[in-house]
């Protein structure tokens, strides 16, 4: 009977939450978690407090990667493709060979393995919105991060990478334009969101090679008006880092003088 009544809950959309208060938002997680129970993307345990179920991990893994991020904070890691170096300064190997890359300077959170994989297919294919709610959260910090963001200007925007034409028709959404939204709900503390850039139908990136994934794009995002003067490019993925590289060039072209990329995860 309570699921039934709550199944909107169940497949709940960020389109039916727009205008509700933050706390509002947060108590649909509470309300899901108890019609619904997700349990903690990582492990599965049951999620008991409001925080918990915002975030959709328990206290003990929540706390796991807090103090991950923590001991990696000390690394050293490449301007360019914000992979962590080896025994590399300033730019990594991989970077050194390519002639000019157009983002200045590119942030990644996470690698793309182990229990960083399993939060973005928890994310991204079981469409888990409490991950995203981590995710963003992430995000947060990093853009209030000056060895990132130095100085955020007025004309700073975020630009969220623009979904493949009929991406949310098929799949009901966009988990990068989520983030955004939760983003641009936080007010003063966030970022003011543009989406000035849009996709051209396009092969799927993910059987190309690197050669191919970049000639693929190419002059298939398009700005669809100015763009900021400084822009910060959202994505989740970053593999070869051609989608980064495309948006900024097209970004330049549209006006943009500053051009940064933040990734969640890298591959
Ligand atoms: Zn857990
Ligand atoms: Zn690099």
């Amino acid at each position: 009977m309570r699921r039934a009544a709550f199944a909107p809950l169940y497949c709940m959309n960020y389109h039916y939450f727009d205008g509700l208060p933050g706390k509002a938002w947060r108590a649909v997680f509470y309300l899901r978690e108890y019609c619904f129970p997700f349990g903690c993307a990582l492990c599965g345990a049951g999620l008991v407090d409001g925080r918990e179920t915002w975030y959709g991990l328990c206290g003990t893994c929540h706390a796991g990667i807090e103090r991950e991020i923590n001991e990696n904070r000390a690394g050293e890691f490449c301007d360019c493709c914000g992979k962590p170096l080896l025994s590399e300064q300033g730019r990594c190997m991989a970077c050194r060979q390519e002639e000019s890359r157009s983002c200045d300077r590119v942030k990644v959170l996470f690698p793309y393995t182990g229990k960083y994989r399993q939060l973005l297919s928890a994310y991204k294919f079981g469409k888990n919105l409490a991950v995203g709610n981590f995710c963003a959260e992430k995000i947060r910090e990093t853009l209030k991060c000056e060895t990132f963001l130095p100085e955020v200007r007025q004309e700073t925007r975020l630009v969220p990478v623009p979904p493949r034409p009929g991406k949310i028709r098929n799949s009901g959404w966009d988990q990068v334009e989520y983030l955004a939204r939760l983003l641009e709900r936080d007010g003063k503390n966030g970022l003011l969101v543009d989406r000035c850039l849009k996709r051209m139908p396009s092969q799927s990136q993910k059987e190309l090679d690197r050669e191919n994934r970049h000639s693929n794009l190419k002059g298939r995002i398009i700005p669809v008006r100015q763009a900021p003067k400084t822009a910060v490019i959202l994505d989740d993925v970053m593999t070869t880092g051609s989608t980064l590289e495309v948006c900024a060039a097209a970004l330049r072209e549209a006006g943009a003088q500053t051009v940064y990329g933040l990734c969640l995860f890298y591959d």
